[in-house]
């Protein structure tokens, strides 16, 4: 995706927000631009869904409701703020903790005290009237430090069972932090995390991996022709297609709207150009049909540009191969896969598939 188009589809969702943020005579303060603006994304389905049985039901959506959305529908994918908000939690617990240390460390120098005392008082104790008033000394420290101790316990416990929670929540939000909504593909983080371990494993002698870029064609018209939610299933469709047309150390990613991305460990590119063709012919073969009316929608293809990591290659240089690569299918018609054996500096060598 040119910066160009991002910058030309970018700008209309923005001109819709404002649109709606005035419709609907809200300030358009950024957390509610950023409400409309997603709204006329269109991609969070659940969000529209919402809204839209509300403007439906009552003709305007009130400042509330907007909260309410914007909290069940928008807040949930900020990871930032959940990361902040189990930091936040975390050092409480820990705050707590420490103050269990204190409390224990406290109750122990007191109880030492206390023997220490008693120890002395009974070596100078001369009738059993002053032994007794001792032990009952005794029995009352050791009372209180029991006391201590199961306030202590019952503390540990709490936050035991808090430490777990926070954890599983932790699990959750790096699990979803990987990992795109829409089709279940990790995401364009974890590929970059991904691409850097690999560059960095081939750097040390492993075998070289290979990258593949793919887009849609023509998905902006197909999303004009049959909306957008259509589209986004498609979308589901061709990311299942990528998953099911690789194997083993494999990873499908979506790279950003349309686009997808497979890295391939120890892969050489012939290989990996006999897998992009899977998945070339696996997305072509399906004739997509509406399930909801039975509206047949044709067939969609993708293009695949391939690159292979050569010595000397950083990220950028392996994208860059596989992107011109994809741009070139583009420009040969289409639904097709195009690679590059180039090594960096080397003039371009684009090859059909
Ligand atoms: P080309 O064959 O040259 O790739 O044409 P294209 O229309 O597919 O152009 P481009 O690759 O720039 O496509 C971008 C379009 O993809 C814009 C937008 O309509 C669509 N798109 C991007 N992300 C999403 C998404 O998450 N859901 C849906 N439904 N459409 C998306
Ligand atoms: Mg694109
Ligand atoms: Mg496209």
């Amino acid at each position: 995706m040119s910066d160009r188009d991002d910058f030309k589809r970018t700008i209309v969702y923005g001109e819709n927000a404002v649109g709606h943020l005035r419709k609907n005579e809200l300030p358009a303060y950024p957390r509610n631009y950023e409400l409309w603006y997603t709204y006329a994304a269109g991609f969070n389905h659940n969000l529209n869904k919402a809204i839209n049985d509300i403007i439906r039901a009552r003709g305007k959506i009130t400042v509330t409701e907007l909260d309410r959305v914007y909290e069940q529908y928008v807040a949930p994918t900020r990871i930032g703020e959940r990361i902040d908000e189990v930091g936040g939690r975390l050092s409480a617990e820990i705050s707590g903790f420490a103050g269990m240390i204190d409390t224990q460390m406290a109750s122990t120098s007191v109880y030492s005290t206390s023997l220490g005392e008693a120890k002395a008082a009974l070596g100078s104790a001369t009738d059993s009237g002053s032994v007794e008033e001792i032990v009952r000394g005794l029995i009352d420290a050791t009372h209180q430090t029991e006391t201590v101790n199961r306030t202590l316990e019952a503390q540990l416990a709490e936050s035991r069972k808090q430490i777990t929670e926070l954890q599983e929540s932790l699990e959750a939000i790096r699990y979803e932090s990987l990992v795109d909504d829409l089709t279940t593909l990790a995401n364009r983080k974890h590929f970059d995390q991904t691409l850097s371990r690999l560059i960095a494993e081939a750097e040390h002698g492993a075998r070289p991996f290979s990258l593949l870029f793919t887009d849609i064609d023509h998905f902006k018209k197909f999303n004009d022709t049959f909306g957008h939610q259509t589209g986004d299933q498609v979308l589901r469709l061709v990311a299942l297609a990528v998953k099911q047309n690789i194997k083993g150390q494999d990873m499908a990613f979506r790279y950003g709207g349309e686009e997808f991305a497979v890295l391939l460990p120890h892969t050489e590119i012939e290989q990996s150009v006999v897998v992009a063709e899977h998945i070339r012919e696996a997305v072509f073969s399906k004739e997509l049909v509406k399930r909801s009316t039975g509206e047949n929608l044709g067939r969609i293809t993708i293009s695949i540009g391939v690159s292979e990591w050569r010595p000397g290659d950083t990220a950028a240089t392996v994208i860059e191969r596989a992107d011109s690569c994809l741009y070139a299918a583009k420009n040969g018609g289409r639904n097709q896969v195009r690679w590059s054996l180039e090594a960096p500096g080397d003039a371009k060598g684009i090859r059909v598939a």
